[in-house]
């Protein structure tokens, strides 16, 4: 039976910080800010799959009071959501993501990103979803303050 999990996630951009989506580190004069190295895509995609098999969040798993996540790419809490969904003995079916930039443009670095999380997951690239839109100009996003980014996955489960 196929379990759906949903997952969202925002950071803030400052100066300072590199930009990293989908473990694509993409030019830009703002990066965001965080205890890991902040992908927003990632941490979206990590609840998804979380939630799926019933689990908590990833922050749950991998404080930002914890020095080791200092930091950290976000590639490896992917892979602890993988080893989880192993471990429930369960199997990816699917990911598709959303993320809500205003700037810079995403189009170019998608194709590395589902490479990215292709590999940290174990499954092929076309299990994987990833769009990006703008905010239109509104509110925080719309304002280059911040970038989000949504997620849902499915998650084969045996009954
Ligand atoms: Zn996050």
């Amino acid at each position: 039976m196929v379990h759906v999990g949903i997952g969202y996630d925002v950071h803030a951009l400052v100066e300072g910080r590199k930009l990293i989506l989908g473990g694509v580190e993409i030019p830009h004069a703002k990066g965001l800010d965080g205890h890991s190295d902040a992908d927003a895509l990632m941490h979206a995609i990590c609840d998804a799959l979380l939630g799926a098999i019933g689990e908590v969040d990833i922050g749950h798993f991998f404080p930002n009071s914890d020095p080791r996540w200092r930091d950290a790419p976000s590639k490896v809490f992917l892979e602890e959501a993988a080893r989880q969904i192993s471990a429930s003995k369960g199997r990816i079916v699917n990911v598709d993501a959303t993320i809500i930039a205003q700037e810079p443009k995403l189009f170019p670095h998608i194709a590395g990103m589902k490479a990215n999380i292709a590999a940290a997951l174990g499954v092929k690239e076309n299990q994987i979803g990833i769009k990006a839109t703008t905010n239109e100009h509104m509110g925080f996003i719309g304002r280059g303050e911040g970038i989000a980014a949504m997620a849902t996955a499915g998650v084969d489960l045996q009954p």
